[in-house]
This record gives C-alpha cells, sequence and structure tokens, in this order.
C-alpha cells in the first residue's frame, strides 16, 4: 500500500456480504439479476462490490447514478501481467518509481485526460481474446492511411468529458465545466470532419456514431449557461441572460444601480447646495452619501449620520435607505434564484448522462487510437499479426524505451534484433558479455508482445504472434528489504511461481537465475529450472545466464537453441555489437567489463591472472588454484593498449593548455580505434 501511495480505508467485515452486492448491484443497474452482464455467478465479487458501493455512498452521500453497467473481468480473459512483470518491464513506472521514462510514458502521446486513462487501461489489461487488439490494429491502420493530425489537433480542445459526467452525476459539477463541455459538444462536427470515411475501420465508426449527443442537450447548455460563467456559483454570473425572466429582473434592479446613484447625487446637490457632495456604495457599510468637513453646515436635516472619516462624513438618506434595501435584497433574491436554477439544471441534464458516458468513451478510444497512430507513425512501428499457431515471431524488433533514449541523448544507432520461437523452439538460452544488451533484448521481446496484444502497433519490422496468456518475467531486482526477504529468497520465490503458473502460451523472461546463491548451487538450480520450463511448462521461455555450462542444454534438449549477444574484442578491450546470433558465447568477458568499469589496474591484472589458471585448471583437471594470490607483476601482463600506452606519456603539469586539448583529441580518435 505505501509502495503505491494509496490511502487505506479498512471496511468492516459484515460490509462484504454477497448477497447485499447482488442487491445493490441490481438496484444500480436496475435489473432484476446480473445474469444480462454475465456476472451472477461470482460471489467474491459481489462481496467485495457490496462493501464498495457501500463506501462509495458512504463518501458521496448518494449513490453512483451515472454507473450504468457492468463488466465481468475475469483474470482467464487477460493475459497475466503479475506485479513482477508490470515492474521488471517498467510499464507504468521505472525501477526507481518515477513516470519517465516508461513504455506508458512513450506511447502516451494522448491530448485528453480521458485518452491517457484508456491507454493506461488498454495497457495493463491486455485480452487474451485477439479480436479487441486486431480491432485496435484495423482503427491506427485507417487513422494512419488517413492522416490522424487534424483529429489530433482538434481532440486538443476537447474537455474532459468523462470525469464533467461523473461529477455532473454527482451533482459536485462546477459552472466552468458545463461551459466546457458546451464547447465540447460544439466541437463535435468538426471532429466528426476529421474521422476516416465510414467502413475504414469499426472502432473508428462506432466512435463516430456516438460523436452525436442529443440535440436538446446542447441547447439547454446554450441557453442556461452564460457565455463566461464565474468560477463559483456562490459569485452570480452563472445563468444566462433570457434563460429565466425573474432572474433577469431582479439582475435589472442592481444594474439600473448606477443611473438612480447618478440621479440622486445631482438632486443632492442642488438641494444641499453642497457641489463636491458624492453618493457611494461599498461593501460594508452600503451606500452613503459623503460630505467634507468643511462643508458639514450646509447638510440638510433628514440626514442622518452613518460614518465619521477623519476629513468627512458619512450620511443617509430615507429615499438611499429604501433603495439599499431594495437593491441588496434584489442581489440576495439573484444569487438564491440562480442556485435554484442551476440545481434545476443539473436534474434536467440527468437525463443526459448516458449519451455523455457514451460520448465520453468515444472521445476517449479516438483520442487513444490516434495516440497510437501518431506513434507508430513518428517511431516507424510496424503493424503486427496474429495467428492461431504457437509463435513469437519478430523481424529486426528495437526495445523502444531504450532506443528513445539514445535517440535523445545522441548515442549510437540501437541494434535491432530478431526473435523467433514456434513450437519446435521454445526456449532461447542467451549468454554474451554484461553490458552485451541481454537483459535489453529479453524485455524488448516482451514490450513487443505486450504492445501488439494491447492493440498497439510494435517497434519492429514485421511481428507475427501465436496466442499468449501471460508474460512472466524473474530478473534481479534489489532487496525487498520491507518484506524481509533476501534477495536470494525473492529470486526462488518469483521463480516459484513461474514454474507453477506458466503454460505452453506463455512467455517466460528468466535473467541470470540462480545469482544469489553459490557457484554450484545457483548452477544446480539455473539447470534444473531450465529443465522444467522446457519439459514440463514448455513456455516460451527467454533464459538469460552467466553460467557458461548451460550452453551444453540444447544438445540434449530439442526444443532449446543456444543464443548470444556478440562483441569483439580489441586487445584488451571489448566492443559490444548488441546483435544476437545464433551459438553460444565464446566466453564471458566479464574482466574486460570490469576494466571498462575503472577498476585499478593491479586488480584487473590478478583477475585475468586468476582468470587464465582456472581455465587452464580446469582444461587439465589440475591442482588448486590460489584465488587469492598476489597480483602478477605489470610486466607480467600483456601489452597495454594503446591508449593506456598514451595515458601513461601524458604529464599533465607540463602541458599548455593547447597541447592538452590535443591530447584530449587523440586519446579519443584512439579510443575509437579500440
Ligand atoms: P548485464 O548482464 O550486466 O545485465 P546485459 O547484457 O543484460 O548486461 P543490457 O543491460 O541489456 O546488458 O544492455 C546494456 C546497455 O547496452 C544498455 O543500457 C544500452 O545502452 C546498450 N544496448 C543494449 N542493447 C542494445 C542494442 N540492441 N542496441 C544498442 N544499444 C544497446
Amino acid at each position: 500500500i505505501t509502495q503505491h501511495r494509496a490511502a487505506r480505508t479498512a471496511r468492516p467485515a459484515w460490509q462484504f456480504d454477497t448477497a447485499l452486492g447482488e442487491r445493490k448491484l441490481c438496484a444500480l443497474l436496475k435489473v432484476a439479476s446480473l445474469q444480462g452482464f454475465n456476472a451472477q455467478d461470482l460471489p467474491a465479487a459481489q462481496a467485495a462490490a457490496a462493501a464498495l458501493l457501500s463506501f462509495a455512498e458512504h463518501t458521496q452521500g448518494q449513490a453512483l447514478a451515472h454507473v450504468a453497467t457492468l463488466e465481468a473481468a475475469r483474470a482467464s480473459s487477460l493475459i497475466d501481467l503479475p506485479p513482477a512483470t508490470h515492474r521488471n518491464l517498467e510499464l507504468t513506472q521505472t525501477l526507481r518509481g518515477e513516470k519517465a521514462p516508461t513504455l506508458l510514458s512513450l506511447i502516451d502521446s494522448c491530448q485528453t485526460g480521458m485518452g491517457s486513462r484508456n491507454l493506461r487501461h488498454w495497457l495493463t489489461h491486455p485480452p487474451r481474446d485477439r479480436a479487441p487488439a486486431t480491432a485496435r490494429h484495423a482503427a491506427i491502420a485507417a487513422l494512419l492511411e488517413h492522416g490522424a493530425d487534424p483529429l489530433r489537433a482538434a481532440l486538443r480542445a476537447v474537455s474532459d468529458v468523462e470525469r464533467i459526467t461523473a461529477r455532473l452525476a454527482l451533482r459536485q459539477v462546477r459552472p466552468r465545466e458545463l461551459s466546457g463541455l458546451r464547447a465540447t459538444l460544439a466541437l463535435l462536427p468538426v471532429l466528426r470532419g476529421t474521422l476516416p470515411d465510414a467502413g475504414a475501420a469499426r472502432l473508428i465508426d462506432e466512435a463516430a456514431d456516438a460523436l452525436q449527443p442529443p440535440p436538446a442537450l446542447h441547447a439547454l447548455l446554450q441557453s442556461a449557461i452564460a457565455d463566461e460563467p464565474a468560477v463559483l456559483l456562490r459569485d452570480g454570473g452563472v445563468i444566462a441572460t433570457g434563460h429565466d425572466a425573474e432572474l433577469d429582473e431582479l439582475r435589472a434592479i442592481g444594474q439600473n444601480c448606477d443611473a438612480f446613484l447618478l440621479d440622486l447625487e445631482v438632486r443632492e446637490r442642488q438641494r444641499s447646495g453642497i457641489a463636491n457632495l458624492r453618493v457611494q456604495f461599498n461593501r460594508v457599510h452600503g451606500f452613503y452619501i459623503e460630505v467634507t468637513a468643511g462643508q458639514l453646515d450646509k447638510v440638510p436635516a433628514d440626514y442622518q449620520r452613518r460614518q465619521t472619516l477623519k476629513n468627512a462624513e458619512r450620511f443617509i438618506t430615507p429615499e438611499l435607505k429604501a433603495f439599499e434595501d431594495k437593491a441588496l435584497s434584489a442581489q440576495d433574491r439573484a444569487l438564491a434564484r440562480e442556485k435554484w436554477l442551476f440545481d434545476q439544471l443539473l436534474e434536467q441534464l440527468q437525463a443526459h448522462l448516458q449519451p455523455l458516458a457514451a460520448l465520453a468513451r468515444a472521445l476517449a478510444a479516438l483520442d487513444a487510437l490516434a495516440a497510437l497512430a501518431e506513434r507508430a507513425a513518428t517511431l516507424a512501428w510496424c503493424r503486427p499479426r496474429f495467428v492461431p499457431q504457437p509463435c513469437i515471431d519478430i523481424t529486426q524488433g528495437r526495445h523502444p524505451v531504450v532506443q528513445a533514449r539514445l535517440m535523445e541523448t545522441g548515442g549510437p544507432d540501437f541494434i535491432a534484433n530478431d526473435c523467433r520461437l514456434d513450437a519446435r523452439t521454445r526456449m532461447l538460452v542467451i549468454t554474451g558479455p554484461n553490458m552485451g544488451g541481454k537483459s535489453t533484448y529479453m524485455r524488448q521481446v516482451a514490450l513487443i508482445v505486450l504492445l501488439a496484444s494491447m492493440g498497439s502497433f510494435v517497434p519492429a519490422q514485421a511481428c507475427t504472434l501465436g496466442p499468449i496468456d501471460a508474460i512472466h518475467t524473474r530478473i534481479g531486482a534489489a532487496d525487498d528489504l520491507v518484506n524481509a526477504q533476501s534477495t536470494f529468497m525473492l529470486e526462488m520465490t518469483e521463480a516459484a511461481a513461474i514454474v507453477h503458473a506458466a503454460t505452453p502460451h506463455s512467455l517466460v523472461l528468466m535473467d541470470e537465475i540462480g545469482r544469489g546463491t553459490s557457484t554450484f548451487d545457483g548452477l544446480a538450480l539455473a539447470g534444473a529450472i531450465a529443465t522444467q520450463l522446457h519439459d514440463r511448462n514448455q513456455a516460451f521461455t527467454l533464459f538469460a545466464t552467466h553460467y557458461f555450462e548451460l550452453t551444453d542444454f540444447p544438445a540434449k534438449h530439442p526444443r532449446a537453441l543456444n543464443m548470444h549477444v556478440s562483441a569483439v574484442e580489441a586487445g584488451h578491450d571489448i566492443v559490444f555489437l548488441h546483435a544476437i546470433e545464433p551459438g553460444p558465447a565464446s566466453r564471458s568477458y566479464g574482466v574486460q567489463v570490469a576494466r571498462l568499469a575503472g577498476m585499478p589496474a593491479t586488480l584487473v591484472r590478478q583477475a585475468r591472472a586468476t582468470l587464465e589458471a582456472l581455465e587452464t585448471q580446469q582444461r587439465a583437471g589440475d591442482a588448486q588454484v590460489d584465488l587469492f594470490a598476489a597480483p602478477p607483476e605489470a610486466s607480467a601482463a600483456p601489452e597495454p593498449s594503446p591508449v593506456d600506452a598514451a595515458l601513461a606519456r601524458i604529464d599533465p603539469d607540463a602541458l599548455t593548455p593547447r597541447e592538452a586539448l590535443d591530447a584530449l583529441y587523440r586519446l579519443k580518435t584512439l579510443a575509437g580505434r579500440g
């Protein structure tokens, strides 16, 4: 709960009552049974609904009039995305808990809050049934063909109809929201004009139909709400002139005020002979006649003193008092009248909640589809294809978020990679150096599968997918100290959940399983888990590992294949090519990566010497290697790289700024060659 920054309100157990829930839902939806919603045999869900509806009624003080339909979401109808998958794939939150860069932040170029909420729902609730995603693909294709820019431009001016509708139902809507709604209704014909022709895509046609709410609704808002209503009802000026004769009359009294006061001023000046007499109003003291100190002897007898100032006195006359009573009460009555009229209006608008909700859904869908179309065009994504036979076939796939980051920072081009899994090849054992791109590759496959399944185009040249029921990920995470689980315990718990749940239609990412314990334990477990996934689960599995021994696995397991991320050695240095190629990695390059990371040269020399000894020992079955031997002398180490040699020759204290700059350029050139 704390992790999700949510507030928690405990509800009493008795509110979780199945029969009560069924009754409440039936009453809310005005039906005799929940059968029509296919929600009659869900006791636990009905019990939860009872507590939820009671809570909502409690906080809102009323029933939720805008809730008009029910959708039974069964876990079995969605592609399972466990919390670990959410987290590891950074779908809506980065591992550090930030909102960007994530998959959602990358794809959400929506113009409205409704669109963004809809897109998030699509991303986090991908259905197993391929029909909804296929329909979205068709709509995106139609928008791309027709051009989505005019639609997106029109959506920019649309207000949040979904939120306004809910607030209207709860009678919490503000005057400006209603004028915003009116502006949106006026915009609908323009919006419709930006859509592809009827028949291009079913989802677009359905949305177009919903963009025509009853004309009576628009007319009502137009006649009732002022052009630019006040922010708050209590300030007045919300109801339009001409909507209500009584209100207009009350307002007229207030507006005639100025003329009356001018007239009175002229008359009183004449009567009293005080040339600088003024008739004025302020909120605290109301109306008064002000006379400066020098003129007080001329004040007529019927003037009553109201207030004394330093240089003046303020008076009131019976005539002015009578006017004040009338004006102030007219103002009060106008405000009361406006409040009453506004309530009446809200009452009348209740009849239009259903078409408004349908309009909100249509706008949200169009916005989300237009955003996906824009992303597809901008990022050169392709339309995926679904087939009934099991496969994940991706040509030239990219990790969309890593690629975007490389592009933003002006880094090297992202290297695209294929993925071919089918009934005969279900597991890829992926080896290669750290930093080589294994994690990126595995995640990109999962993200492409997810994007396709939610109905988006995908970052690839081509993509064909069979049925998918879940995406499981086991990727090294930080210690879960809050829940008092060690890294290794967490690793095993997550892996156990996966081997229990994965089916032949599941995609499983296993990154470096077994790393949290000693080498032999870890290797043994990794081997056993790979076997289980291959033989029993038969899930589509991407298995990245540093255990070189596991590259023997495919030889004995027909549905597994070795792949590696390529890297080339240049002297002691290593250059990552980020290309996924068939076969096992030739070695693991850990020492080179440590060197790149800036480990001291002696330390690297010691590690390299130990590594060589270990490798020789393994080949010859030799005696024990001393892991902790002193590092060999520098001279015993192989030749330093050209960059190292050049660096060694530089004496920073002896350089002029100019020479220092030259040296920097030389070093960069040398490094570039490595
Ligand atoms: P480790 O085993 O240490 O986790 P890894 O092999 O999983 O390493 P990644 O974390 O996937 O490596 O990649 C390291 C970095 O390499 C990424 O942050 C990215 O900048 C770059 N990279 C990875 N894949 C590619 C690619 N296909 N094209 C370009 N750059 C890439």
